[in-house]
């Protein structure tokens, strides 16, 4: 039996969240999410250390929770569709929960907090914008980071000098290092699909052949579901570690 539980949804809380967190800390919203957490029943037998199998056939351990902080784009938050903005992000990221709840017992537990990024640029370097995420991100903060934008998020190529082309910008859906702790998604992608392949990367997938049909695909498609190989790797590493625990 799977359930939801949808708890402390806060905008704006008063007092408590100013005071003394600098203002990218801040949190514009808190949402905690359980998905798909077995209900034991009375008088059930205890549940096995190994888990279960699901339908696509891994062993689920006991369930992982993971802390995201989602640090919108503070023009996101901006104009008067503010509110509706946060609730599309959260739904996505929701979504992105469910998935990876069914497929790997991972839960995520998260919360939206402002980003103030290039104010006024309508578009960025993307590994220059996940760069600034991986530097907003603290010990304190969360196990993941997770930036959104509505800025056009481009990366740039360049030939060699002697051809003297001029450098082509090609425009992508987000970006997130390969079990790194930060990612990017763009608003353009209105999909949680960029949600899934982002968090894939962070847990270690990779993008498979073209042929083979996979969120974690490079062409972004609108597959919604990982192939077998990087079903495998998440497996292997959701319980990787986030945070330098070991450094003081
Ligand atoms: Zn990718």
């Amino acid at each position: 039996m799977f359930f939801v539980v949808i708890a402390g949804i806060m905008w704006n809380p008063p007092d408590r969240a100013d005071r003394g967190m600098p203002p990218s800390e801040r949190p514009v919203a808190t949402i905690q999410v359980s998905l798909h957490s077995s209900i034991p029943k009375e008088g059930a037998p205890p549940e096995k250390d190994v888990g279960t199998p699901t339908d696509n056939g891994a062993a689920i351990a006991a369930p992982r929770a993971v802390t995201v902080t989602i640090m919108v784009d503070k023009e996101l938050l901006a104009d008067t569709e503010k509110d509706a903005t946060i609730l599309q992000i959260v739904s996505l990221m929701h979504e992105t929960s469910e998935r990876f709840s069914h497929n790997f017992g991972i839960s995520f537990f998260y919360t939206v907090v402002p980003w103030d990024y290039l104010p006024g640029d309508i578009e960025v370097d993307i590994h220059n914008a996940l760069d600034d995420v991986e530097r907003q991100w603290t010990v304190q903060m969360s196990d993941i980071t997770v930036a959104v934008t509505k800025k056009g998020l481009y990366h740039e190529t360049c030939s060699k000098a002697e051809t003297q082309l001029p450098c082509q910008k090609s425009y992508k859906g987000g970006i997130a290092r390969v079990l790194g702790n930060s990612a990017i998604v763009s608003m353009h992608m209105v999909t949680f699909h960029a949600f899934l392949h982002e968090l894939g990367h962070v847990f270690g997938a990779i993008h498979p052949d073209t042929d083979i049909p996979s969120v974690m695909s490079s062409t972004y498609s609108l597959v919604d579901y990982f192939d077998e190989n990087n079903k495998a790797i998440i497996m292997k590493y959701r319980e990787r570690v986030f945070r330098p625990k070991n450094i003081p």
